[in-house]
């Protein structure tokens, strides 16, 4: 099943998200349909309040369907580890049209839990360190925009606000 994206203006997006508790079949049902909302949105990472769910659970391949090793299941993730800086332009499904420059940590070290509950720890550099980064704010009701000047937020905002009206949001 795809769901849609939420867009920026949804209150899931700016709130904390429930830890996972249970790994059963609605969990693994809830994974495979984020990948495919993520893959059909054309993007490389995809949380959770992203598709209005409020769980702590996010899914990445910033391959794009290349390899399949290099998809990512992070349910309750948090960043153990972090190094370097970083800046590049970033975007987010949530905020379409929109890509900002945003340092951040050029490595990056989370620990999660698979699919089955299992922890595991994943290091990452460049877009899979941006990706650890950008989804775990999601998680946490953090936009990458908040890592951007107040001018250039104030700007992207109104714009946003003038596309609401016009119903093109
Ligand atoms: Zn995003």
């Amino acid at each position: 099943m795809i769901y849609s994206i939420v867009k920026f203006g949804n209150p899931v997006l700016e709130k904390p998200a429930e830890r996972v508790a249970a790994f059963d079949e609605e969990l693994k049902k809830l994974v495979e349909d984020m990948f495919e909302s993520m893959y059909e949105a054309k993007g490389v990472g995809l949380a959770a309040p992203q598709i209005g769910i409020s769980k702590r659970l996010a899914v990445i391949d910033v391959t794009f369907k290349e390899d399949p090793n290099a998809k990512l299941v992070l349910v309750n993730p948090e960043i153990i580890h972090t190094e370097g800086k970083h800046t590049q332009p970033e975007g987010c499904l949530s905020i379409p049209e929109f890509r900002e420059p945003v340092s951040r940590a050029r490595e990056v070290t989370i620990r999660a839990q698979d699919i089955n509950g299992n922890w595991y720890e994943k290091t990452g550099d460049d877009l899979l360190a941006r990706a650890f980064l950008h989804e775990t704010d999601h998680l946490n009701g953090k936009l990458y925009i908040s890592h951007i000047s107040a001018l250039k937020r104030d700007l992207m905002k109104r714009k946003i606000r003038k596309l609401m009206k016009a119903g093109e949001w």
